[in-house]
């Protein structure tokens, strides 16, 4: 599929630098401070780059602006340089990338694989299995010869038609992702019915142009990998791997209370705790190093292997 061509060419250049050197990155939303999952994630991720003396680069998913808040990404930047994660280059922000994803939209309509959609979030959440299972659009818009402009009052929002067959991934921390296409992914929304680049593009886009090699971030954005690699897969590339890794749990597998998990740095240095024995309790809650220790990022880096990082995050979690 023809692509506009300057973004060809950032995505060729970023394939060319994956298959040459380990790219991994950290992306947060400014929707307020680092909690501690968000700071225990950002450690693994930047470990697992850095203790293959790969590049880690920094970049602010700003895209969804009403949920950013003032200061976030200020104090996302100071929380990671006082852990010690140095990341490297220039902070990249998507909303300073909107043409790339502009281009990704103009190559992907003109290729015939978007369609309108009119369907309001009632009525899908109605058809939806219940319980908030996630839901896979049931393609109701696919076949109707809808046009792209207003209608009562409302403009449509661009979905992806995925071809029939399995989309699949390497992930280092579990078996490969492997899920079908029209059926468990669904046509993904590329652009929003309030006129917003969806998240779901914006993202495949980056990992594509910035040659990334390596995404290592929550698992709980494990179902969300299914529609960024639909989407790369219509712009004609192939997914990096990825490292799904666990969220931060307490000791009876339970995910943090809003109120543990929601404490980020601050609730530390309140604490009187210092950068090292921050570092050490999340190296510790991953089983990295024993319980109560001190230690730098830079000290963990010396210690650690990439071995000793597998092991722990492939083992059973705390
Ligand atoms: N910005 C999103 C988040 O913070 C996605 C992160 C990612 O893809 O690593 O949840």
């Amino acid at each position: 599929m023809p692509l506009p061509s300057h973004l060809q060419a950032l995505i060729d250049r970023g394939q060319r630098q994956r298959e040459q050197a380990y790219r991994g990155r950290f992306a947060p939303s400014p929707t307020g401070p680092l909690h501690r999952g968000n700071l225990r994630t950002a450690l693994l991720s930047w470990l697992h780059a850095r203790l293959r003396g790969g590049a880690w680069l920094l970049r602010i998913d700003d895209l969804d602006t009403p949920r950013n808040r003032p200061g976030a990404e200020v104090s996302i930047l100071a929380d990671l340089a006082w852990l010690g994660l140095n990341w490297d280059g220039p902070v990249l922000r998507q909303s300073e990338r909107r043409g790339l994803y502009a281009s990704a939209l103009s190559g992907l309509r003109r290729a015939g694989r978007l369609y309108p959609c009119r369907c309001s979030r009632r009525l899908l959440a109605d058809v939806s299995a219940p319980h908030g299972a996630l839901a896979v659009y049931p393609g109701f818009c696919r076949d109707q010869a809808s046009g792209w402009g207003v209608e009562r009052g409302r403009l449509p929002s661009w979905r992806l038609r995925l071809e029939a067959g399995p989309l699949g991934w390497a992930e280092a921390y579990g078996p490969p992702g492997v899920l079908d296409g029209p059926a468990a992914i669904g046509d993904v929304v590329v652009r929003r019915a309030d006129g917003y680049l969806a998240y779901h593009l914006a993202t495949a886009v980056d990992e594509l142009s910035l040659g990334i090699s390596d995404v290592v971030r929550g698992d709980d954005l494990w179902t969300a990998t299914g529609a960024q690699v639909a989407v790369m897969a219509a712009l004609g590339a192939t997914p990096p791997r990825y490292g799904h890794v666990p969220l931060w749990r307490d000791g009876a597998g339970r995910r943090l209370s809003k109120r543990e998990g929601a404490e980020g740095l601050e609730g530390y240095r309140q604490r009187g705790w210092d950068a090292a024995a921050v570092v050490g309790d999340l190296a510790a809650s991953a089983g990295l190093v024993a319980p109560g220790s001190r230690i730098s990022a830079a000290e963990l880096l010396q210690e650690l292997g990439p071995e000793h990082l597998d092991r722990a995050l492939t083992g059973p979690q705390t």
